[in-house]
């Protein structure tokens, strides 16, 4: 009995183990006592679930429930028996109780009661012990595995592309510089600019905005690569869907044109989701219940029709509505908000979408997931295959319900002379890109790929609004705690 080997609260739910003994640890959730019996719930973060444990007065450890909280981490052996009560199946009938680490009721911040998501990004150091974001980041966990699995499915080799990077014509985003000069006393060139060639690289360097152009290397040697590692952006724009650290995952296909891109992009966004509701079950009802409740408090005209498992069932057996952006502006054009000007930002062929926009078409327009195409090349990065009409490049964005764009990718521009055109309107030099340009020279080839930011997809997942609570430690303007 003693020195017994722990058993994860998941897996006795499933084995359901009655009449044996077993020992769990775990943190208390809550404690209810009336005068016959105490009712102690634990959760080790295995599941959703609670083992709740019931002691009578007359047990030898009852004195320590003086020291047992919400938030107390303890050690518990005991019987599985069959509950009593209704609320679960199994409870544990204690043998011996231990306290591991105790936490003062007066100044531990989590209560056994719902606490405000603002609330929670405060304590970001406690607030995975609640049930909502354990479940988000089991999902979160499940999720970073599906990836790898679909891609290893498929023949497709997970390329390390860097974190530091020495171009910044990726042109994705403001970047955060890296570097090791002393602030106080930078060396200066004669006409007073820094002198990078004393930093730690010898040139200026800055966190990746995007793995895409060392990836497009990998796809040009091994085929089919994917990257997904952290991804920082600088810019200052404080949203509900923006984060300065975030994860990306970036496939890129050799030999593959738009069309196939695209059909990747839609089987990859189903594949996950299909993965979540096979595999995830508990943490998804449990977040669909608490779905349900908070659109319930929305204004009637803002509530979603449909709760969290059914748009995630609704995705995945329903094709994406795929159209030109040429197409799209023609229906924002004689959409009812455009008519009675309720758009904030213009609508014209050339303008770059806002989210407002994007989500007209996904949840008023279409009601499913849209892909937008061959976007005008002004507004696209300059590595975007630029179609025969001389106005538009090869580029998809994927647009999801509540979200706006998931994915954004393109087919990529291919002709070196076109490329090298492109790349010197928008300020990037041949010599800045050299290698990236080789492989136009080398061995040349079309070939695709996008981008998915892995917290929208959380978002989407999840059922969750702000970007802020599906990444254990969200980095914003003005914010980079714990
Ligand atoms: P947006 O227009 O929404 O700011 P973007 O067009 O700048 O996004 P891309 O450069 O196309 O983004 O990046 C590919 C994907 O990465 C996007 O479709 C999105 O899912 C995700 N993404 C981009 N920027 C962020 C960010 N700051 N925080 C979280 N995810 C992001
Ligand atoms: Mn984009």
């Amino acid at each position: 009995m003693f020195d017994m080997k722990r058993s994860r609260i998941k897996e006795l739910f499933l084995s359901q183990p009655i009449g044996t003994d077993v020992k769990i640890c775990g943190w208390v959730r809550t404690v209810r006592s009336n005068k016959n019996v105490s009712f102690i719930n634990i959760n080790d973060g295995s599941c959703v679930e609670n083992m709740q444990v019931v002691l009578s007065p007359d047990h030898a450890d009852y004195k320590l429930l003086c020291d047992i909280h919400t938030g107390t981490c303890v050690s518990i052996e005991g019987k599985i028996i069959e509950s009593q009560g209704s609320g679960q199946s199994i409870e544990l009938l204690p043998e011996k109780l231990m306290i591991l680490g105790k936490a003062d009721p007066q100044l531990y911040p989590l209560q056994p009661k719902e606490h405000s998501l603002e609330f929670l990004r405060e304590v970001a150091h406690l607030r995975m012990r609640t049930s909502t974001f354990g479940a988000i980041m089991r999902l979160r966990h499940a999720m970073a595995y599906a990836i790898h699995k679909f891609f290893n499915d498929r023949g497709f080799f997970y390329l390390h592309t860097p974190i530091i990077t020495g171009s910044d014509a990726e042109g994705a985003g403001a970047m955060f510089r890296v570097t090791t000069l002393d602030f106080n006393n930078l060396p200066l060139n004669e006409d007073k600019t820094v002198n990078f060639k004393e930093d730690f690289f010898g040139k200026e360097t800055h966190l990746t905005v995007s793995g895409q152009l060392e990836g497009e290397l990998g796809a040009m040697s091994l085929g089919q690569i994917y990257t997904f590692g952290p991804t920082f952006r600088a810019e200052n724009s404080n949203t509900t869907r923006h984060l300065a650290e975030f994860w990306m995952i970036e496939p890129e296909v050799a030999f593959n044109e738009l069309q196939e891109n695209m059909d990747l992009a839609e089987e990859f966004l189903k594949y996950l989701i299909q993965y979540a509701l096979d595999n995830c079950s508990s943490d998804l009802n449990f977040l669909n219940a608490r779905f349900i409740k908070e659109n319930e408090k929305k204004k009637q005209e803002e509530r979603d029709e449909m709760n969290l498992l059914q748009k995630l069932e609704f995705v995945v057996s329903h094709p994406f509505e795929r159209l030109t952006y040429t197409d799209a502006i023609e229906i924002l054009k004689s959409s009812a908000p455009y008519k009675k000007k309720k758009f904030q930002y213009p609508v014209e062929w050339g303008v770059d979408l806002q989210s407002e926009h994007e989500r007209y078409l996904v949840e008023k327009h279409f009601k499913k997931p849209v892909i937008l195409t061959d976007y005008p090349k002004a507004i696209k990065a300059f590595y975007m295959k630029q179609s025969d009409d001389g106005k538009t490049v090869k580029a998809m964005d994927v647009l999801f319900p509540g979200i706006g764009e998931i994915i954004g990718g393109s087919q990529r521009e291919d002709d070196i002379e076109k490329l090298k055109t492109r790349a010197r309107e928008v300020g990037i030099k041949d010599e800045d890109i050299w290698w990236y340009l080789d492989i136009r020279r080398f061995g040349n080839a079309p070939h695709s790929g996008f981008g998915l930011g892995f917290e929208r997809l959380m978002l989407f997942v999840t059922g969750m609004s702000n970007i802020r609570d599906v990444i254990p430690f969200p980095r914003t303007p003005k914010y980079a705690e714990f």
